[in-house]
């Protein structure tokens, strides 16, 4: 039999695959999908089988291929149409094939890497050398006790040794990298988690012989079945010693089982909303359903304003396709979310829902994951890297608020999960559905244009009005108290109402920290980042300024760092001040806080949540991350503080994303039977961002920014792409700037505008400098051969991979 080859997929940041040999005994196997171990460098690495070939690549006789260690899943983990979908993020977004494939691939929550160390015949000889030394340094006797614990006499390897034995991971690494002591990363299999299981034993006849064993009875077979012990001894009320004495008299069964999804604390006990469709969302259903039915690719926007139901909706096409013995997978733009709608998807289809984030721990992701390709799973609820499900026989792609900036990557490889999403359907012949009350442009254009259908839900359920939403001119409001204070007094006093009238408030401030930045006013600069060109923001309950970007931290100076003067001011108000004037307003209100600041876990923004839709806050402080999704019925203000931050921010989108999110705050309020008002602050009252918001008007809001993008060559009038050259030595940022500047000259003449070399609008960013290039086309094809042609360019110039990052449609260019 011939030899078969293997191209390999490893998860590291190079543009190529790996040959590597099949070893014979798996002649015969299907082996494209399926991961395996294999040695790189001097390590064990998994990656994924991407093709095999029984011809030996070129390169053959000058590099010897070294054989698949071991082969992983039975199952392939990657379906085909996953493989080709990542060849296509590669084409498209100009990803390192390794990282694409690292992103699609489960985590790899059974294996876990250890390294394995061994005394080298090099060591061997020192150490007997040091041993025939007369008197040797203090360092020569620690890297003896050191070598003479490997000194092993038959030939194993010692993994590290324990810190009692007090020696250091780096006193061994240093040791490998002099050659006395061998390494090697091994990968073993991590056991999986399991939990006791207690089921009632009806085998044994006996009548329960007291209250407490009926009661347990009861709970396991009447209600529940077999329970996980902790579950039991909940429900029953009882203690684990009562579970093992019963157990040893044969009337309990006990076993181990992993641990599964039932056990998730936030999806027990819950009720959702039995709502009767109304005459727009069944009409928008039956679309749906007859695109399902043709089973051809189809690609619809729904455009619902905010609180029209568009979940409903979703539930269901979920139904519709499940109904066809279809998949389908439900995108939401962030972690919080999955909470909320993976909550309603659970309750409507309970186990053949998996959710899948980034948040969840590698096991219990790897659970989700296999669940959904081996198909006990039919339904995926997830962030942006849900897109790449391995479910087979997919029907429907769902993805909520589309337009949100979370479904760009913005790490290799750089993709965007909503038109990843799009792309995948057409793979599969599936329904693409995109759904928001603020459109991106992008998808409007294409609902417009005709190659989207455009599904439409035009009023709030149940007929409820929109938002009064009145602008608060803060340009007045100075003039006329002659000082600022964190919140407008209208916004103040329509607080004062609410915490009067007992309904509840929002109050947006899109910054977190108590001051933005610390400004010297004599000599003019604002205290910066030591690793990036941007101004530390002081927090008051740390005592600190930080870096949002690179997480650096100082103690406020009492001194102007630059000029050593003693008038340093504060100034912006963040989120964190707004809490404390709010507070000082207000001593006896219940006021609460959200942002990254004050929650870290899901646990505690489920919890703050929570207390606010129970009804045991009265106002919530917080940054965008209160702004999406949310349906509370006793909210009757909303106010936005600063609402024109982001307009001056040097970005295309700035006045999109100042449109989406003030729509999407003002739809939070009066989503019940209590009618609601926004207050929106701003200097600019006469921007049409704000003007189009406050009316809830997205088509007029549309044709004004259209019009602009239309006329500067912007999304989606033209394709975009963004290449940021970088290093910590700036003579090296500019001259590979330039000579790239080289290579893009020509394609002036080919249809593609190139912008730069010019200082990235975040100049320095983590010690490093940073240089950008725009490049736009109207033709899609020019533009993507200008890109590929550039990353050979590079690798010609001995410009190295990591320092030119090509990003296809960024989001944002700031
Ligand atoms: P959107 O996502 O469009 O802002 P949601 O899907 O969150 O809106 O729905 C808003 C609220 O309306 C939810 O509380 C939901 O339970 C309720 N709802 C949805 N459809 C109906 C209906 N047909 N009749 C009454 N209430 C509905
Ligand atoms: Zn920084």
């Amino acid at each position: 039999m011939t030899q078969r080859f293997c191209e390999v997929a490893l998860p590291i940041p190079l543009r190529s695959t790996f040959t590597y040999a099949v070893p014979d005994a798996c002649n015969g196997e299907e082996l494209v999908g399926r991961r395996m171990v294999v040695p790189f460098r001097n390590r064990a690495m998994v990656g994924v089988c991407l093709a095999t070939s029984h011809r030996a690549p070129e390169s053959a006789e000058a590099v010897r291929i070294r054989e698949v260690a071991e082969i992983l899943d039975s199952l392939p983990a990657l379906p085909h149409k996953l493989i080709e979908l990542g060849h296509w993020i590669g084409r498209y977004y100009f990803a390192p094939v390794g990282e694409t494939f690292r992103a699609i691939l489960p985590p790899e929550a059974e294996l876990r890497e250890e390294r394995e160390y061994w005394l080298s015949d090099t060591g061997r000889a020192h150490l007997e050398k040091l041993a025939a030394a007369g008197q040797i340094s203090f360092e020569e006797a620690e890297e003896q006790r050191v070598l003479r614990h490997f000194d092993v006499p038959q030939e194993s390897a010692l993994s590290a040794p324990s810190r009692s034995q007090k020696i250091t991971q780096a006193a061994v690494e240093k040791l490998v990298r002099c050659g006395y002591l061998g390494a090697r990363a091994v990968l073993h299999k991590r056991r999986t988690r399991t939990q006791k299981i207690v089921a009632w034993n009806s085998g044994n006849a006996d009548v329960p012989a007291n209250d407490l064993d009926a009661r347990i009875q009861e709970v396991l077979t009447a209600t529940q079945g077999p329970l996980p012990l902790a579950l039991l001894t909940k429900k029953a009320g009882i203690s684990r010693a009562v579970v093992e004495r019963l157990a040893k008299r044969g009337r309990l069964l006990t076993w181990e089982e992993p641990v599964t999804q039932e056990e998730d604390d936030w999806h027990t006990d819950f009720t959702p909303p039995a709502n009767a469709l109304n005459a727009e969302q069944k009409s928008a259903l039956a679309e749906i359903w007859r695109w399902l039915v043709a089973g051809k690719f189809t690609a619809a926007l729904l455009h619902g304003v905010t609180g029209s139901g568009k979940t409903e909706v979703y539930l269901g096409a979920v139904e519709a396709a499940l109904a066809r013995g279809k998949t389908a997978i439900v995108l939401v733009p962030e972690i919080a979310l999955t909470l909320w709608v993976g909550r309603l998807v659970r309750a409507r289809f309970g186990d053949r829902v998996a959710v899948l984030h980034s948040g969840l721990p590698d096991a219990e992701r790897a659970r989700e994951w296999w669940r959904a390709r081996r198909g006990e799973a039919q339904v995926v609820v997830g962030t942006r890297s849900a897109v790449f499900a391995p479910l087979e026989n997919l029907g429907l792609i769902i993805v909520d608020e589309e337009q949100e900036s979370s479904y760009k990557q913005e790490e290799a490889p750089r993709y965007n999960g909503r038109d990843t999403a799009v792309y995948r359907a057409q793979l599969e012949g599936a329904v693409a559905l995109l759904g928001s009350a603020t459109p991106s442009l992008e998808s409007f254009r294409n609902a417009r244009g005709g190659k989207y259908h455009l599904l439409q839900l035009t009023a709030r359920v149940e007929n409820r009005p929109l938002a009064e939403v009145r602008i608060v001119d803060l340009r007045e409001e100075f003039r006329r108290e002659h000082k600022a204070a964190p919140v407008s007094e209208p916004l103040r006093a329509a607080v004062a109402l609410r915490l009067k009238e007992g309904t509840q408030a929002m109050v947006l401030i899109n910054r977190r920290g108590y001051s933005w930045s610390l400004l010297c006013r004599s000599c003019g600069a604002f205290v910066q980042c030591q690793n990036c060109s941007i101004a530390l923001t002081y927090h008051k309950s740390r005592q600190r300024l930080e870096c949002h970007y690179c997480g650096y931290s100082i103690r406020p100076p009492k001194q102007c760092p630059k000029c050593r003067a003693e008038y340093l001011y504060f100034v912006g108000d963040g989120a964190e001040r707004v809490e404390e004037y709010l507070r000082e307003q207000f001593p006896k209100a219940r006021i609460a806080r959200l942002d990254r600041d004050t929650v870290r876990t899901k646990r505690e923004y489920q919890h703050v949540l929570g207390a606010f839709a129970k009804g045991e806050l009265d106002v919530l402080v917080g940054t965008q991350m209160v702004a999406k999704g949310h349906d509370f019925q006793r909210v009757t203000l909303v106010g936005v503080v600063a609402a024109d931050l982001g307009l001056g921010r040097p970005d295309f989108r700035a006045a999109e994303r100042t449109f989406q999110l003030l729509t999407q705050v003002a739809g939070r309020a009066g989503r019940g039977e209590l009618s609601g008002e926004v207050l929106v602050e701003t200097y600019y009252p006469e921007h049409y961002a704000i003007q189009h918001a406050a009316r809830q008007d997205y088509a007029s809001f549309y044709e004004k920014e259209a019009h602009f993008r239309r006329m500067l060559h912007y999304p989606p009038f033209a394709g975009l792409a963004s290449i940021l050259v970088r290093d910590r030595k700036i003579e090296n940022a500019i001259r590979w700037s330039r000579a790239l500047a080289g290579y893009f000259e020509p394609f002036e003449n080919r249809g593609v505008k190139i912008l730069g070399p010019a200082a990235a609008p975040l100049a320095r960013l983590r010690r490093e400098y940073r240089f950008q290039f725009v490049l736009k086309s109207p033709h899609r094809s020019a533009l993507s051969q200008a890109l590929s042609g550039c990353v050979d360019f590079c690798a010609s110039k001995e410009i190295p991979d990591a320092a030119v990052i090509v990003d296809v449609d960024p989001i944002s260019l700031a």
